[in-house]
């Protein structure tokens, strides 16, 4: 199914962003995690994708296997371009399509100094754009409500943006963020600006202090007053942390779904004991 026929039947959409092991090994042993993950009845499960190599393309393609085929949740494969030329692109394309797999996030991929990168595609609305000609998948895109790390000003980021959706990204993916504020006023800009696709927002429950800090840093999400004391009071408290950080992500997700935003992105982190308390504290809700 398509995940914008999903967005379109007007119900609220909860997803789940995995990534796949790294090793093989580890690979069999996610079946633990899809089983509860997918208990927790998400809408479908996005696979994240590495930077380049066609091992991380298998894994991916096998983790978005499983996904559907064995716990019948619908699965979007992430999809780099900066990397990859046409001929790569469509080779990768003909495996999904055999495989039955209909969503693709499409990205551009961050800089990587272990990657070749090669002329085809500059930007993801370059793939988007090159994807949507045979019109075999249903396209989403990243988006960033603090604007990306790169980005010119915030009028360069959404004009670029309305570009990636004019190229025909269906629904938009965001980065995640800890001030439901500058979701909110991105999304009013978006609009302004003629975007309007489902735009969905990413959480993500934080269950250590050095996570968080990579994270703000690699980024560029703000780090609120109120929630930056939450951290620094129970860093040395793992079981603290992990009682703030959901409670954290809760408020935003209870915020976010009474102004009228039916959508949420949960980044799991492949923790099935954080998805797990999520969905639990908003049963009755979503
Ligand atoms: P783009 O949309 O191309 O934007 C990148 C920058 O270029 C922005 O500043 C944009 O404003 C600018 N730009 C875009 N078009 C133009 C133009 N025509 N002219 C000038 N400037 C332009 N990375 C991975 O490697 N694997 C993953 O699985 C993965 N999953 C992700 C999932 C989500 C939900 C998000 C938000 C990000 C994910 N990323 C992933 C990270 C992503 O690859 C990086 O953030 C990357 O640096 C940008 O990718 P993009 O698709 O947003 O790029």
């Amino acid at each position: 199914m398509r995940i914008s026929d999903i967005h379109n039947n007007n119900k609220t959409v909860l997803s789940f962003e995995i990534f796949p092991p790294k090793r093989d090994t580890e690979l069999r042993d996610i079946d633990e995690t899809l089983e509860i993950l997918c208990e927790l009845k998400p809408q479908y499960i996005s696979v994240t994708f590495g930077a380049g190599g066609s091992a991380n393309c298998n894994n991916t393609i096998e983790l978005a296997k499983k996904i559907k085929y064995q716990y019948g949740v619908e699965p979007v494969v992430h999809l780099t371009c900066r990397g990859y030329d046409k001929a790569e692109i469509d080779e990768f394309s003909k495996v999904l399509v055999s495989e039955g797999i209909e969503n693709i996030l499409a990205l551009r991929g961050d800089p990587n100094p272990n990657i070749q990168e090669k002329d085809d595609f500059k930007y993801a609305s370059d793939l988007v754009a090159y994807l949507k000609q045979k019109n075999q998948f249903c396209i989403a895109g990243a988006c960033y409500p603090e604007c990306h790390p790169e980005s010119e000003s915030r009028v360069s980021e959404i004009k670029n943006l309305k570009t990636k959706v004019d190229a025909g990204a269906e629904i938009l993916l965001s980065q995640l963020f800890f001030d439901n504020e500058t979701f909110f006023k991105f999304e009013e800009d978006c609009r302004i600006a003629g975007i309007n696709v489902p735009i969905v927002p990413g959480i993500m429950p934080v269950i250590n202090a050095a996570q968080i800090k990579r994270m703000v840093s690699l980024c560029g999400a703000s780090f609120p007053t109120r929630f930056q004391k939450i951290i620094t009071k129970y860093e040395d408290n793992k079981e603290g942390l992990f009682d703030a950080g959901m409670s954290y992500a809760l408020s935003q997700i209870i915020d976010l779904l009474a102004n009228d935003v039916n959508s949420i992105h949960l980044y799991t982190m492949n923790n099935p004991r954080v998805a797990r308390r999520i969905c639990e504290g908003v049963k009755n809700i979503i």
